[in-house]
């Protein structure tokens, strides 16, 4: 055997060691939840540093990954900026923070937090790997991950590097572009196979610096509208609260110092879902009123799906299609089990989600809605996707069924 041979397959070696490192270490987090947002600012790293804290506030194990080159804010956020991880060999110990959480920052890999770091590509990746995989966590319940915003490069390393995601959870504000943004968070979580475990509206409306009181100075309710648009749980709406500035510059998290503030109940609405993944029952002042969609325990039940079809392909106008196919699914197996095709009713208001709740359909997949169908849909626990392309209706059964689907825009402007 040449000396290259031996240089290849101790280098072999050496990686199966570290991948096998790496899997006993990851093995140890229970549960792993991505935070992303479609833009920077709307308050995903406030978010996430609130979520991680609420769980540890409930006794949980958590870990909280801050992987945003953007000016990492977890550590000014928790009061850590002079900290450092210890480093052993190739491995870093996070800063524990407190009993329950543990906090890893990229903004610790940083010597001087002033100066301006270019991120060349390459450089990137090695410091996201090492962030990712080179990181002793220990026995957690959940790590927390703090995504750069997005949909590009980063936040797609993230999810690739760090394997067996559980969910995401998608952070906006009220703003129209903002919401648009969500539909590429969602669809970059169907792509990449990472359920959503729901969408939060940030700085929806303002807490009174005086009174406290809620004042809508915004639009509001447009992430709960998207949310149902696109067929994922809407967790909640954080109002502005000018405490939350002020906590998170002087690095106190909110939800402790605050807990009896409407954002602080806001955060626990969140976390709700979050702790139900892990199958733990609920703290009386949690609420889980959303149950997340993508979420395995439903898995084994047979679905219905109806999908709206015109000429052997689905119909952009729910109200305008021939016929419906109505499939039953099995989403365990992944498999169609059946499908019938019923000619529509006649168009009356109000008479199709009557006519396909009765069906007992589960979900519909359809290009555009108006929104008083929607409306009718949602009273009677029907989910609805929309934005679906004008595909042959088995393939998009399919899609769905193998977590590929993609959707995009509402095609539908009607008012009914
Ligand atoms: P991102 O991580 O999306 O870039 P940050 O979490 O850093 O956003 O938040 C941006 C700014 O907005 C911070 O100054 C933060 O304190 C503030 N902020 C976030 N959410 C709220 C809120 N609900 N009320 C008031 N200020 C908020």
């Amino acid at each position: 055997m040449s000396g290259q041979d031996n240089k290849r397959g101790a280098d072999s070696l050496k990686a199966l060691a570290e991948e096998k490192e790496l899997n006993i270490r990851l093995n140890q987090i229970k549960h792993k939840i991505m935070v992303l947002s479609g833009k920077g600012g709307v308050g995903k790293s406030t978010v996430s540093a609130n979520i991680a804290v609420t769980l540890a506030m409930e006794g949980l194990k958590v870990g909280l990954l801050d992987s945003d080159f953007h000016g990492p804010s977890i550590p000014t956020l928790l009061n850590l900026e002079d900290h450092y991880p210890e480093v052993h060999g190739n491995i870093m110990t996070p800063i524990q923070y407190n009993d329950n959480l543990k906090v890893m920052s990229i903004g610790f890999l940083i010597p001087h937090k002033d100066d301006a770091v270019i991120w060349r590509g390459p450089l990137k990746m090695n410091v996201l790997k090492q962030l990712l995989r080179d990181v002793e966590w220990g026995e957690l319940d959940f790590l927390v991950i703090d995504v750069p915003p997005g949909t590009g490069d980063e936040p797609l390393s993230v999810a690739q590097l760090m394997p067996d995601i559980d969910g995401a959870v998608i952070v906006t504000t009220p703003q129209n572009l903002s919401l648009n943004d969500v539909r590429k968070s969602i669809n970059f979580c169907r792509q990449l196979k990472v359920p959503v475990v729901g969408v939060v509206e940030n700085m929806s409306g303002l807490v009174c610096p005086h009174c406290h009181k809620l004042i809508n100075v915004f639009k509001t309710g447009g992430g709960e509208r998207m949310a149902k648009e696109m067929g994922v749980p809407f967790l909640g709406s954080i109002p502005l609260d000018p405490r939350i500035v002020e906590t998170s510059d002087n690095g106190e998290p909110f939800v402790s110092n605050f807990k009896d503030s409407e954002a602080a109940r806001a955060f626990r609405g969140v976390v709700g879902p979050i702790i139900a993944m892990g199958g733990k029952s609920l703290p009386e002042n949690v609420s889980a009123s959303v149950v997340p969609v993508d979420s395995q325990k439903d898995k084994g039940k047979l679905y219905k799906i109806a999908i709206p079809v015109v000429g052997g392909h689905l119909s952009q106008h729910f109200g305008h299609c021939d016929e419906f196919w109505i499939f039953d699914v099995d989403r365990e197996s992944k498999k169609i089990v059946e499908r019938e095709t019923a000619p529509s009713p006649p168009h009356e208001p109000g008479l199709l989600p009557r006519w396909l709740a009765g069906k007992g359909v589960n979900l519909i997949i359809t290009g555009g809605m108006g929104p008083q169908a929607q409306q009718l849909f949602a009273q009677d626990g029907v989910e609805v996707f929309l934005g679906a392309s004008s595909d042959d209706p088995d393939k998009i059964v399919q899609a769905y069924l193998d977590e590929s689907l993609v959707l995009g825009e509402n095609t539908c402007d009607h008012e009914d």
